[in-house]
Order: C-alpha cells, then sequence, then structure tokens
C-alpha cells in the first residue's frame, strides 16, 4: 500500500475552513442547547450523538468526545472535513429556525477527532477471533468501516484494492482544501490499527483474483467498489491532448503534479458537485480564466448552492444553456464548440458558440460497475447499481454492497454507514449459519 508521494499539485491549496483553538471550540460548544430527540443526530447518516460529543468539549473531556464520534462513524477524522454538513447536521440544527447561526458541528467534530490523531489515543481492539473470515472489494470509506466493525466482531478481513493507494475517493478525489491524499492515507492507517485487515493492493478483483476463488476463501463477501471512470460525452475531438474526465484529472493532481503551462482557460463541463470542485480546483492550481459550462440554468444545477457560491466568490465564470458539440483544435484542445439551448434545453438553431480552452474536463457522471458481477447468480443489477435490500444483502447468498456501488453515488458518510451496517448482517449470516 503506497504512501501519497511528497511531491503533489494539490499540496497548493490550504485547509478551506481553518481549525478551532480550544477557546474558540469550548465557546462554539457552550452555544449548543444539547436538545432532546435532536434533528441533527438524525441527520446523520452515522447517527453520531452530536449533543453528547458536543457536551464533552463543553465539559473539556476532548477524548471522550473523540470516541462518542468514533463509535459511530469510524471516518470521524475525514467526515469532520468532508461531509457537506450545510445540507445535513449543521442545516437541520434548531438554531436555523431561530434566526441564529447554527452550531458548526463539523468543526467541533474536527476539534475532537484531529486532537485523537494528534495524541495517537486508541480506543478499539478487535473481537475474540470467530475463525470466520471476510473478502472486501475496494478499500474506499466503505470496505474500511465494514472492516474495522467486522474486526471489532472478531473476523478475519482481506481488503482487495485494485490501485496502489487506499482510501478509495478519499484519497483519489475529495478537493484538497477539505482533504489531502496524505491525511486520507493517515487515517486508514488509524482504521487498520486495530489489526487483522490484511490489505491487498493491486489486485483487481474479476480480473487478477477471480469471483469465484474469493467465495471459496472466504466465508462473505462485501463488494464497495464505488463507481467507474468518468463517462464520456461522446463528441468529436474527445481525444485531443488537454481534454479529460474530471475524476480522472483530480486524481492525477491529488497523487503527483500535473503541468498547466500555457493554459490560459479551461472548461468544465457539467453541474453537478464534481464539476464545482473541479472549477474551483483548476484555479486554485493556477489558471486564470476558468468556467463552468452547463447545459441548464445556473438556479437548477445539480451541485451544491453552498460549493457554487463559495466557487463565484473565486471568480470562476458560469456559462448557462450551451451543450458542447466539439472540441476543437489539432493534437490539442483549443476550445470547446457548445450549442445554444433554450429554456427546456433545446437547440436554438443557428446559434453556437465557441469557448477558448487549453483544457477541458468533462464531470458528467461516472460509470456504474454493476457489470462485473453479471456473471455471479442472484446478484441483481439496476442501471449499473448493485441491489441491496434494507441489510445490505444482495440476492446472492454471502454477498453484501454498500457505498456509490450500491447506492448510486452519495457521500463519504454514507458509505460508512452502508458499510458498517452490512458488517453486522454479515457477523449475523456468518454466525447464524443461515
Ligand atoms: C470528485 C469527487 C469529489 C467528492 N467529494 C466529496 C466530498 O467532498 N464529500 C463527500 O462526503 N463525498 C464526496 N464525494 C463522494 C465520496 O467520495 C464517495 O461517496 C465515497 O468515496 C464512496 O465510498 P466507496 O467506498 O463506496 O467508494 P470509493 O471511494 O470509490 O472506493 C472504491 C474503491 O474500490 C476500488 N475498486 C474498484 N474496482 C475494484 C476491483 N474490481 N477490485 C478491487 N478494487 C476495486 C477503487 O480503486 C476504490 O479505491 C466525492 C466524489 C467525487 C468523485
Ligand atoms: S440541533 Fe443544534 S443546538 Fe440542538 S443538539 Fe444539535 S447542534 Fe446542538
Amino acid at each position: 500500500m503506497l504512501k501519497p508521494a511528497e511531491k503533489r499539485a494539490e499540496t497548493v491549496f490550504d485547509d478551506f475552513k481553518t481549525s478551532y483553538d480550544k477557546k474558540q471550540a469550548l465557546v462554539e460548544a457552550n452555544r449548543c442547547l444539547f436538545c432532546s430527540d435532536a434533528p441533527c443526530i438524525k441527520a446523520c447518516p452515522t447517527s453520531i450523538d452530536i449533543p453528547q460529543f458536543i457536551r464533552k468539549i463543553a465539559t473539556d473531556n476532548v477524548k471522550a468526545s473523540a470516541r462518542t464520534i468514533f463509535e459511530s462513524n469510524v471516518l470521524g477524522m475525514s467526515c469532520a472535513r468532508v461531509c457537506p454538513v450545510e445540507t445535513l447536521c449543521v442545516g437541520d440544527c434548531v438554531y436555523n429556525e431561530m434566526g441564529v447561526p447554527p452550531i458548526q458541528i463539523g468543526k467541533l467534530q474536527r476539534y475532537s477527532t484531529d486532537k485523537a490523531f494528534e495524541e495517537g489515543w486508541e480506543f478499539f481492539e478487535a473481537g475474540p477471533d470467530t475463525g470466520k473470515s471476510v473478502a472486501l472489494i475496494g478499500a474506499g470509506p466503505a470496505s474500511l468501516a465494514a472492516a474495522h466493525e467486522l474486526r471489532r466482531l472478531g473476523h478475519a478481513c482481506t481488503i482487495y484494492e485494485k490501485r496502489d493507494y487506499v482510501g478509495g475517493l478519499n484519497t483519489t478525489g475529495v478537493a484538497p482544501y477539505k482533504l489531502r491524499a496524505d491525511k486520507s492515507h493517515q487515517e486508514v492507517e488509524w482504521v487498520l490499527a486495530i489489526g487483522g485487515i490484511d490489505v491487498k493492493t493491486g489486485v483487481e478483483v474479476g480480473k487478477d483474483i477471480s469471483w469465484a476463488d474469493l467465495e471459496k476463501q472466504h466465508d462473505a463477501v462485501f463488494i464497495g467498489f464505488g463507481l467507474g471512470v468518468d463517462t464520456k460525452l461522446g463528441i468529436p475531438g474527445e481525444d485531443l491532448d488537454g481534454v479529460h474526465g474530471a475524476v480522472d484529472y483530480i486524481e492525477r493532481f491529488k497523487l503527483g503534479e500535473v503541468s498547466l503551462d500555457g493554459v490560459e482557460h479551461c472548461v468544465v463541463v457539467g453541474g453537478g458537485n464534481t464539476a464545482i470542485d473541479a472549477v474551483r480546483e483548476v484555479h486554485g492550481l493556477g489558471v486564470p480564466i476558468v468556467s463552468i459550462a452547463y447545459r441548464g440554468v445556473e438556479h437548477k444545477m445539480s451541485g451544491y448552492v453552498h460549493e457554487w457560491h463559495a466557487a463565484r466568490t473565486e471568480s470562476i465564470r458560469g456559462v448557462w444553456q450551451v451543450q458542447p458539440i466539439a472540441f476543437e483544435g489539432e493534437g490539442k484542445v483549443t476550445g470547446v464548440r457548445c450549442q445554444c439551448l433554450d429554456d427546456d434545453k433545446k437547440p436554438i438553431p443557428g446559434k453556437e458558440v465557441t469557448l477558448p480552452a487549453q483544457l477541458a474536463l468533462v464531470a458528467i457522471g461516472q460509470a456504474k460497475l454493476g457489470e462485473l458481477l453479471s456473471g455471479l447468480d442472484g446478484i441483481e443489477i439496476e442501471r449499473g447499481r448493485v441491489i441491496v435490500d434494507e441489510s445490505g444483502a444482495t440476492g446472492r447468498k454471502g454477498f453484501y454492497a454498500g457505498g456509490d456501488c450500491a447506492n448510486g453515488g452519495k457521500e463519504v458518510v454514507n458509505g460508512v454507514a452502508e458499510g458498517k451496517l452490512a458488517a453486522r448482517s454479515m457477523h449475523d449470516y456468518m454466525m447464524g449459519g443461515s
């Protein structure tokens, strides 16, 4: 399992949310009303007891606060940084209804979890050995959460990861101003400190090892392989130098260096969160003029409004109601030719515009990987998504799934919640023998 290299383009980014010092954390924690039936807990997919961990900060018992967080969410350190709290816990804090700024739950969570990492506090140990073993596919948040829970229950775990790096999109995809690759790697090491989780990197399941072999070698299988490569537009010029899938390009600069010499303009195609991340990142890497090109109107973008507003304050431009029809250039991209669209997203005859671009990123979604399982009887796939029941079980005995491959692409915290749920269900299955 490789550590991210020292020299990575992403290191030019600072944290976009600064950490609290002790005084600030105490002031903020003491604002909490410690609501009974707290809506912030219900808004958290991992059901962290938020008033409880905040109360422990207020009484200066940071270790107990961190324990409360990690008991519910072992990836609580990265979630404190990457969760869209504005739409989850913070968005549901009762203060919003009183016209008072909501409690900064993410920043308080970061205060406690960072301290736990700094101090090297350990909270967990493996359960007594059950003699059972589980294969987990992918070393992203879903599998890591599942493996940790399975170890607490005493099962041996082997994670198979096709990349040389661990952490999944937390390492390769999340915006560096939220979480850098080395911090994500550190979190994986922290999770693995429980012991008994064997991580085999550079092993692609379905290619380097068959599903049949996995099934023979293990008592249960957790599928946490996330999503696949960037979806292409399928228009002329997409193979030109300087045209990339956004997730692929983000991975390049998170794990290494990229050359932006001569890149004055960048166009990012799409209107979702990946597109918004990409424009901010490319601008932060030093490209002076960065635009998002979206086929709808600004207020109908699918990405988070708060993230787009942040992008706008960084001078990112929006080009609305356009559909790319070709990447122009010889050898290298020089522009993105777009068809202009009306309010119903229909082409306006004869109206085209070419946006200059020496770098163009396509952020219109990622492939679903369900077809990798097509040879396995009982597993149901719907438009590439692995279908699971409320316990995380697929239709094949002993096979469970969670995270992006099952939910179609949500957030890190959803992957953690689903991985943990599936781990408990696998435990019942293996111990009950049903
Ligand atoms: C650009 C981008 C930015 C994001 N930003 C945020 C954010 O700010 N906040 C947030 O909460 N969420 C964010 N997300 C979403 C979040 O990263 C995912 O929801 C989360 O990582 C899903 O976890 P997972 O474990 O299901 O999958 P992944 O993190 O994708 O991990 C899957 C792992 O499986 C491996 N794998 C795939 N196929 C195989 C195979 N055949 N054999 C072995 N290994 C395999 C992959 O290499 C990968 O490491 C972002 C997503 C993207 C694309
Ligand atoms: S809703 Fe807000 S005030 Fe109430 S417990 Fe949660 S964070 Fe505290």
